[in-house]
């Protein structure tokens, strides 16, 4: 078993220090806020010395500033950083050039599950930076969870989390701008649920509404057929949608911001395209 050193104790990296005690590894804990490593001290973790206090860390917080003030102007000679926090790809890519330049490693990922589900069945993170340095530690870190390795550009793992992310908050906004919008009609959330749900699988499925297959195959192509439902079509009814929410007295500016982006796609001359076509204007602002 190793020895691990995680840096951050919020939600997520409390979790995934107990989830690294549970797996039977040697674990030194280190937070900003010392006080929230009790509960972890109590069930066997170390007290660091400081966040350098290790040769593997593992590093959960709000954000790369907030590894940059922990780990102030500490050497990192040997040190493999693995860091699972929140950034932009280019902060990624600026944080392993600083790790370098104090003579450690960086790995950065992307963890797809919240606290509750770190280390059960399903949970796996992006990884990204150097393969061989992965490989060296993929048997501590598969505690947390599957390692979906995409590539040695350290930004890239933000890029996958950030692409799952768009996907996760755009359509489950929508969903409860649905709910609302049936409940000034009377009907209940749970009501609406198996139609929800049964939507959900569709649209990664390989059937006829297998939207993200479809698309990924257009996108590919490049063509985006439109004869059996064209994009003029479907930003009249979006724009139904956006009345019907304002009719209801709901507010609108996620659907809303959806028919400006169909209707300029239709006002680009691609109306007649299918949905696919609104790539087009994402990839062109
Ligand atoms: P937070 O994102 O709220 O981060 C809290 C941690 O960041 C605490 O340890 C806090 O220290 C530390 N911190 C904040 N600012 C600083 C600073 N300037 N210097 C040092 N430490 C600082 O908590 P979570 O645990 O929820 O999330 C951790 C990361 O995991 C985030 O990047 C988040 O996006 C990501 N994530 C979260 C998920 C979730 O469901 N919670 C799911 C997937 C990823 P202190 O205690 O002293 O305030």
């Amino acid at each position: 078993m190793t020895q691990v050193t995680v840096v951050g104790l919020g939600p997520m990296g409390s979790t995934m220090a107990e989830t690294f005690l549970a797996a039977g590894h040697e674990v030194a804990v280190w937070n900003r806020t010392m006080s929230k490593a009790e509960p972890l001290v109590a069930k066997g973790a170390r007290r660091a010395a400081s966040a350098a206090d290790g040769e593997l860390l593992v590093v959960s917080q709000i954000g790369y500033q907030a590894m940059y003030d922990s780990l102030g102007d500490a050497r990192l000679d040997g040190t493999v950083v693995v860091n699972l926090s929140s950034g932009t790809p280019e902060e990624l890519r600026a944080a392993a050039r600083w790790v370098e330049g104090r003579g450690g490693v960086l790995v950065t990922a992307g963890i797809m599950v919240p606290p509750p589900g770190i280390g059960r069945p399903g949970a796996y993170a992006f990884y990204s930076g150097p393969k061989d340095v992965l490989d060296r530690h993929a048997a501590t870190l598969k505690a947390l969870g599957d390692i979906a390795y995409v590539g040695a550009d350290q930004g890239l793992a933000m890029t996958y989390y950030q692409a799952q992310l768009l996907v996760f908050w755009s359509s489950l906004t929508s969903y409860m701008h649905a709910m609302a919008l049936l409940s000034r009609s009377g009907v209940a959330p749970k009501e609406f649920l198996p139609y929800a749900k049964e939507l959900f699988t569709l649209l990664g499925g390989d059937g006829p509404m297998g939207f993200a297959g479809i698309l990924a195959a257009e996108v590919e192509a490049g063509h985006h057929p439109g004869e059996l439902n064209s994009l003029h079509m479907q930003a009249v009814g979006m724009g139904h949608a956006v009345h019907a929410l304002a009719d209801a007295g709901l507010e609108t500016t996620v659907p809303g911001a959806l028919r400006a982006l169909f209707e300029r796609a239709d006002a680009e001359g691609r109306g007649h395209e299918g949905l696919g076509t609104v790539i087009q204007s994402i990839m062109n602002p």
